[in-house]
């Protein structure tokens, strides 16, 4: 029989954001399919576990998800995790959950933190409806493609951004968008955490007087004029 492929979330900042469901899957599975061995392992030992561990990243990820397959098919039941939160999210989980339901094995959630969930439910904005947009391209024309089909939706709107880009992304949205009202959630979980509220305009302000530093997650009003 088969084994069974669990896609496991782990802590975005704080390791004790682990649910005792993650801890048990992960202590039970034959071999934990990661990002970096390196970091996955600090993980495992802070919680008193030892496994398996191979890496599954953007780079190996075709061939990586054959090998994790081949192991699933040959009866061991096998974790995926990325570097902090839920896998699928910003990550190549897809692939590997793609090919494991094509080989008919069972992909099962263990769901938890989530960067974009975490700050969407502080930010104050409507959650009704929100779209995940992940990173924006890096190239300009389709960076400005990309936020000008955004332009009328209504949903709140999240994305991700590392902090050398923060300032360039958030003018961007600003000359796109116009200056709407926008939260930053940054190092959520984290000794420094922060959620800074205001319009777009306001936060270029801080963020210029302040070097952006850590992870942050924009939310973006949507557009009022188009409920
Ligand atoms: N799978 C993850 C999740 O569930 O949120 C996202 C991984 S994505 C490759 C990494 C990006 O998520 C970071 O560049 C940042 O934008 C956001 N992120 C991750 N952890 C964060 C945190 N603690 N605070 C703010 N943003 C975070």
């Amino acid at each position: 029989m088969a084994g069974k492929l669990y896609i496991v979330a782990t802590p975005i900042g704080n390791l004790e954001d682990m649910t005792l469901r993650a801890i048990g899957t992960l202590g039970s599975v034959g071999l934990i399919a990661c990002e970096d061995t390196r970091h996955s392992g600090r993980l495992l030992k802070r919680h008193g576990m030892s496994a398996k561990l191979v890496s599954y990243h953007d780079h190996n990820k075709e061939q990586a998800a054959g090998r994790i397959v081949a192991k699933l098919l040959d009866g061991e039941d096998v974790a995926l995790v990325t570097d902090s939160g839920t896998p699928g999210v910003s990550d190549p989980a897809y692939l590997l959950v793609n090919l494991a339901r094509s080989e008919g094995v069972e992909v099962i959630p263990i769901p938890g933190p989530c960067a974009a969930i975490a700050a969407l439910s502080v930010s104050g904005l409507p959650s009704d409806r929100f779209s995940f947009e992940g990173f924006l391209p890096v190239k300009t024309g389709k960076r400005k493609a990309r936020l000008e089909g955004l332009k009328d939706d209504p949903r709140t709107l999240i994305f991700y951004e590392s902090p050398h880009r923060l300032l360039k992304t958030l003018t961007f949205i600003h000359e796109v968008l116009g200056n709407r009202n926008c939260v930053i959630a940054r190092e959520l979980t984290k000794l420094h955490e922060e959620i800074i509220r205001g319009n777009i305009e306001e936060l270029i302000g801080h963020f210029g007087d302040t070097k952006p530093r850590g992870e942050f997650v924009i939310l973006v009003e949507g557009n009022r004029g188009s409920k």
